[in-house]
């Protein structure tokens, strides 16, 4: 989907804008937690069109000189979005930062959008003409703190969307990604698959953003994308080393990726940052493979694998479903049977289930475990079926909601993954009621 970033130096009212623009009158679509709550990235929609939001603003860089903040937010907003939303404020007038970043802008070829913030008053919309003077098109108008000016803002930004946004969910290759904490060997797996893998096709340049994709093709015939989880290829670059930068370059990596690699360090073993990256991709609904790396650095013994698998599975009860790889990049260790896990997950993914069988399968199990009661009313299911995959996703039909526990929805589930194969995914269940 379509990224839409919003740059400008302090204080023009970035974040003001980012709540209003994420704000419940724009409906929310997904909130990702953890990373909202970092305010920087969202998910928001206008008139049936969903993008994300990114508040470059939010990135801490207050180690660096105000020029140089104000520098990397631009480049990262070049860098990262389709769409650029240039905010500036009628209260202060043009400043010579605002004439610096414009200038900047100017080298991409993206779409900017300037938005006139802080019109409270007829005066100050007034000065909204004097933004022409950016170069970059007709200024929008808007108020922050009053809510006003945002409907022909966003309709510009909409239409400023790349007509080919679409086109990397129609290609069929798998796409996957490297996940992790720094230094627990993301770039180095890059690199051995690419040795390992030698039919490279190509290098892709992103479409829409300026990550460089590998694509190539197994000797299965299975095609791939592995996607480019940035600062990966290009290190160095100051706001690159910033912690919720890299967590933005990977919640942008896990959203363009079918299947994620989570990958852990067997010789540090489990830290709490990396359970926040996993948070990130189980969100997103992802499949997921776990991929412990240089398994060459730790004594192999059978003991090693059964406590390492024990504590992955204690540490993250959440990814219950997500298969473990015990690898090396250095060494090449079972990189191997990368390829295939992600093929059968990505089947897994994609799997259709006919409603006859899913509806025995519930019927089975409301006999094996009965449906829950609260106050003398018992929950009763009426009828399941698969409305979706990537993830596989289903509709159950109850009598009431409120009737329907957790702990019944996870043994549901249990019941779908053992009668249907779904390693490496998670399933969606959406509980209506039935009319
Ligand atoms: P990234 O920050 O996650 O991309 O991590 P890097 O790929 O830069 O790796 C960090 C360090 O770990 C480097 O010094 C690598 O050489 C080393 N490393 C990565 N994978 C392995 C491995 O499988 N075995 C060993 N022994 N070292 C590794």
């Amino acid at each position: 989907i379509p990224v839409v970033a919003l740059v400008g130096r302090p204080n023009v009212g970035k974040s003001t804008i980012f709540n209003r623009l994420i704000g419940e009158r724009l409906s929310i679509v997904e909130d990702v937690p953890g990373v909202t709550r970092d305010r920087i990235y969202a998910t928001a929609s206008w008139l049936n069109r969903e993008f994300r939001l990114i508040d470059t603003g939010g990135i801490d860089l207050s180690d660096e000189p105000l020029m140089n903040q104000v520098r990397y937010q631009a480049e990262i907003a070049m860098e990262e979005a389709d769409v650029i939303i240039f905010v500036v404020s009628a209260r202060e007038g043009l400043t010579d930062i605002d004439e610096n970043i414009a200038n900047q802008l100017h080298r991409t070829h993206k779409p900017v959008v300037v938005a006139v913030n802080k019109t409270d008053n007829p005066e100050q919309r007034m000065q909204t003409y004097d933004f022409y003077a950016l170069g970059h098109g007709e200024p929008f108008a808007v108020s922050g703190s009053h809510g006003t000016g945002f409907g022909d803002l966003l309709d510009a930004v909409v239409a400023s969307f790349p007509s080919d946004a679409s086109h990397e969910d129609d290609d069929k290759t798998i796409k996957f990604s490297f996940i992790g904490r720094p230094n627990v060997g993301k770039s180095s797996l890059v690199n051995a698959i690419l040795n390992e893998q030698r039919v490279i096709v190509s290098n892709i340049e992103g479409t829409t953003r300026e990550a460089v994709d590998t694509y190539f093709t197994a000797a299965d015939g299975h095609s791939f994308t592995m996607i480019d989880t940035a600062g990966i290829r290009k290190r160095g670059k100051v706001y690159e080393k910033t912690e919720k930068y890299s967590v933005l370059r990977a919640m942008s990596a896990i959203e363009r990726s079918d299947i994620v690699c989570l990958v852990l360090d067997a010789e540090t073993g489990i830290r709490e940052q990396d359970k926040k990256v996993a948070g990130y991709a189980y969100e997103a609904n992802k499949g997921i493979i776990i991929l412990v790396n240089k398994w060459d650095l730790v004594d192999k013994s059978d003991k090693l694998f059964e406590s390492f698998t024990k504590d992955i599975r204690k540490e993250f009860q959440y990814l219950s479903f997500a298969p473990i790889l015990f690898v090396s990049a250095e060494t090449g260790q079972r990189l191997n049977k990368l390829p295939e896990m992600l093929v059968t997950i990505y089947e897994n993914r994609h799997r259709r289930i006919q409603s006859s069988l899913l509806n025995d399968v519930l019927m089975d199990a409301v006999a094996m475990n009965p449906t829950p009661t609260d106050k003398g009313r018992r929950l009763k299911i009426f009828y399941l079926t698969q409305v979706a995959v990537n993830p596989p996703t289903f509709v159950v039909f109850v009598n009431d909601k409120e009737l329907m526990h957790f702990s019944y929805e996870r043994f549901l589930e249990n019941q779908l993954r053992q009668s249907f194969y779904f390693e490496g995914t998670p399933l969606r269940l959406i509980v209506r009621e039935r009319e």
